[in-house]
This record gives structure tokens, C-alpha cells and sequence, in this order.
């Protein structure tokens, strides 16, 4: 008893000391205020010299008016350029990183690492990734949770990398030939209704935050699509998924597999090329985005003596790219909900916004094409309250560009000068630019 009443006293001048301790305690970290020339906000709006107000990793205001910038708050003037929200790839493979070792291909590299070391090299892909100015990744399939546990490195502060959505192992029927020279991650298969809900199981037990399901043929050089799912595997993959409340994506290269995937009820579609005008206006009317990924096979093009392809494969990519490009125009026309996808493998990762200017050639406005990079994706994502642009309570993911955004569609390609992500600086080649 006597004890316990001790133990309690010295308890509560703990207590005190810790509470005194908190009430002295600054805060760690200081308000910042950074100016833009200009800044499209993601919300259709366009602020001529704007002040975006940060606080604890998030917005606090947006404003005009430079004397509400809180005394004692770090400004950063960055007036010189255009401001974007933080943009958002949701499809890419982060660790799926290669490099240039002399006389390997690169899709060699990736049967020959433990996942320790890849997940340590992708680092150099996922700084890559920020600094083409996307700042928070839906990473579409990994072999052993590298993912999972590259994600968690992330938001640890123990790597830099884009904030990321991962789900783990995609789904993929036995005997897919889903590469030629590389057996798929066995935690994926999964054949039958009740195989399928295992493992969409397993993936959400892991810690996954979306499903992926690889519903047709169709990767690298290999552009078929044929069908894999049937509808009913599909339906109990995305009825388990929303159970769970994650979304599903779903992998098709032709137009069957998506049309079963579209009426199964999936969230995004990837790829998809041939889709019938029934198929679009089904996701026009359910509201299931298309992800279309037209660059990654100008990549592949560009890239595949290095990866490893044989001959060939060149007139395949070329002939697939304007077949994706016109079912991108067309859904585009229809209504359809499009976000920005790059399917970043390999030596990709920097590239990833391109995939904007084949949007453009599809029809879309520049500022269009920045909604399927910021708003869209984050509709796609479920946090359009946090993501997806610059306004109070969303992350401060900002980004500067070097000229007008909303002009040519080519300044967030290649002029990406400032990164910021969760209220922290992570790129910043504004020095390199003035020519001192
Ligand atoms: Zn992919």
C-alpha cells in the first residue's frame, strides 16, 4: 500500500516534469511560407503571386497577400516559377529498379538480387521519381513485400522516396506467360474463386493498401492480351478488396479482360488498349478510371537492346502505342475518368510525367492532363482530402516548374526545379539554374 502511494508520487512528478517539458518545448518545426510566381492550385484555380502558408508537414493557408506571412516563419521565394501540387503516379514498380552494369540486361538484374539489395537501389529510383515532381506513388506489384517494407521506410524518414500505395503481390493465374526469362513472385498465384480470395486476403494480412489483379497477358515486349480471369475470379477479387475497404486495380493489355473487370467492378483499369465503345461508356457511367500507361512502351522501345528483348520487339511496341493512344482519346471523349500512370520499371523512374504529353496528344489541354497527375489520382487513391492539390489541410506537396504549365505541357516534363513533400525540401535545383 505504502508503496504503491510512493510509486504514485513519483509518477505524478514525473508526469509534471514531462508536461512542464512539453509547455517549454519551441515547435519543432517552423512555420514556412513559400512564394510562387504563380500557382495552379489543383482545384481549378490560378494564383498570381501566391504564398502558400506550411505548418506541420501540411497547408495551412494559400494567399496573396504577403504581410499575413507569420512573423518568424521561414520564407522561401521561389517566384521565378510556376507552383504545381505535388503530383501522383499511380502506377508505378519501385522495386523493380535496374542500373548500368556493364554487360548485364537489365531485366537479368532482377532474378539475380535478394530483396535486401534491391530495396536499398531503389532508392536511387525513388529520388529519381521526386524529382520528375511526384511526390506520392500507387506502386502496382512486388515480389516479397519489398514494397511494403520500402513504404515504411519512407514514412520513417529512413529513406527519401514519394509518399507510396502499395499492394503487395499482384494477382496472376499459373502458367501466365507473364515474363519469358523470369518465373512471377509465387505469393501471387491464385487459381479459383476461393484461391483468389486468399490471396487477396493474404495481401491485405501483409498491410497492402490496394489489390492488384493481372487480368490478361501482355508485359515488356510481350503487348497480347489475352484474357486470363474469368469474371467470376474477378468479381470475388474486387468484392473481397472493397469488403476490406482498399480499391482494385486491374491489368489488362486487351479489350476482354477489361470489359470483365470494368463490369466486376473494378476501380482503375491499367493499360487496356482496343476497348469497345460498351466497355467506355461502362466506365464512364460506373466511374472506373483508366490508367493507360502509353509511355512505358515508347521506354521499351527506346530501351529494350539494354533490358534484354529479342529481335523484334520494336515493330510490336510501335504497332500497340497508337492502338492505346486511340483508345485513351476515345475514352477521354467519353467521359471516362483518366489518371496519370507511368508503369516505371527499370531504369525509367524520372520519366514518369511523359506519359502527360501522350495525354495531350489525345486530346486533353495541359491543365487537363495536370488533373490526372493530381486531383483524378487522388480521387483514385480515396484521399482527395489530402492529396492532389494546394489548399488548407492537404499535404504541402508542392512542386516549382521553370515557365507557364498550363501553356506547354513540356515545363512539368523537363523543368522540374524545386520539390517539396510533406512540408520538407527533397529537390532543389533552383541554384543550378541562375548560371552563377
Ligand atoms: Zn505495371
Amino acid at each position: 500500500m505504502k508503496m504503491a502511494r510512493l510509486m504514485s508520487a513519483a509518477m505524478l512528478l514525473a508526469l509534471a516534469a514531462a508536461s512542464l517539458c512539453a509547455q517549454e518545448k519551441p515547435s519543432e518545426k517552423p512555420i514556412k511560407a513559400i512564394r510562387f510566381g504563380k500557382l495552379w492550385d489543383g482545384k481549378g484555380k490560378v494564383w498570381s503571386n501566391a504564398v502558400v502558408i506550411v505548418q506541420d508537414g501540411k497547408v495551412r493557408s494559400v494567399t496573396t497577400d504577403a504581410s499575413t506571412i507569420p512573423p518568424g516563419a521561414e520564407t522561401i521565394d521561389l517566384r521565378r516559377y510556376s507552383g504545381l501540387p505535388g503530383l501522383i503516379d499511380v502506377h508505378t514498380h519501385l522495386t523493380y529498379y535496374t542500373d548500368e552494369t556493364p554487360g548485364e540486361p537489365l531485366r537479368n538484374q532482377l532474378t539475380n538480387r535478394p530483396a535486401a539489395v534491391e530495396v536499398f537501389l531503389a532508392r536511387k529510383g525513388a529520388l529519381r521519381t521526386l524529382e520528375a515532381g511526384v511526390t506520392t506513388v500507387r506502386d502496382l506489384g512486388a515480389d516479397q513485400y519489398m514494397d511494403i517494407a520500402m513504404r515504411d521506410l519512407i514514412n520513417r524518414g529512413e529513406m527519401i522516396g514519394p509518399r507510396m500505395f502499395v499492394c503487395g503481390y499482384g494477382l496472376y493465374i499459373t502458367a501466365a506467360p507473364y515474363k519469358a526469362v523470369w518465373t512471377p513472385p509465387a505469393g501471387g498465384a491464385a487459381d479459383g474463386v476461393p484461391e483468389v480470395l486468399r490471396v487477396v486476403r493474404q495481401q491485405i494480412a501483409a498491410g497492402a493498401d490496394v489489390i492488384k489483379m493481372y487480368g490478361s497477358t501482355g508485359t515488356d515486349d510481350d503487348v497480347t492480351g489475352f484474357e486470363t480471369y474469368t469474371y467470376e475470379e474477378m468479381k470475388a477479387a474486387v468484392d473481397t478488396a472493397h469488403q476490406f475497404g482498399k480499391k482494385i486495380a486491374i491489368h489488362s493489355y486487351g479489350p476482354e479482360g477489361a470489359r470483365d473487370a470494368v463490369r466486376a467492378g473494378a476501380d482503375s483499369i491499367e493499360h487496356a488498349t482496343d476497348m469497345d465503345d460498351g466497355t467506355i461508356q461502362d466506365m464512364a457511367k460506373r466511374g472506373t478510371f483508366y490508367v493507360p500507361t502509353i509511355d512505358h512502351n515508347r521506354y521499351y522501345v527506346d530501351n529494350g537492346d539494354r533490358i534484354g528483348y529479342a529481335p523484334g520487339f520494336k515493330e510490336r511496341l510501335l504497332a500497340f502505342i497508337p492502338r492505346n493512344l486511340e483508345t485513351t482519346r476515345k475514352a477521354f471523349k467519353a467521359g471516362v475518368k483518366i489518371a496519370m500512370g507511368s508503369d516505371a520499371v527499370y531504369t525509367m523512374y524520372g520519366e514518369n510525367t511523359r506519359e502527360l504529353g501522350w495525354f495531350v496528344k489525345a486530346g486533353m489541354t495541359p491543365a487537363e492532363a495536370l488533373e490526372t497527375a493530381t486531383g483524378n489520382a487522388a480521387r483514385l487513391l480515396g484521399k482527395e482530402k489530402e492529396l492532389g492539390a494546394v489548399a488548407p489541410g492537404y499535404f504541402a506537396d508542392l512542386v516549382a516548374v521553370e515557365g507557364d504549365p498550363l501553356a506547354d505541357i513540356n515545363v512539368t516534363l523537363n523543368h522540374v526545379k524545386w520539390v517539396m513533400r510533406g512540408g520538407e525540401i527533397v529537390v532543389d535545383k533552383t541554384l543550378k539554374q541562375s548560371g552563377r
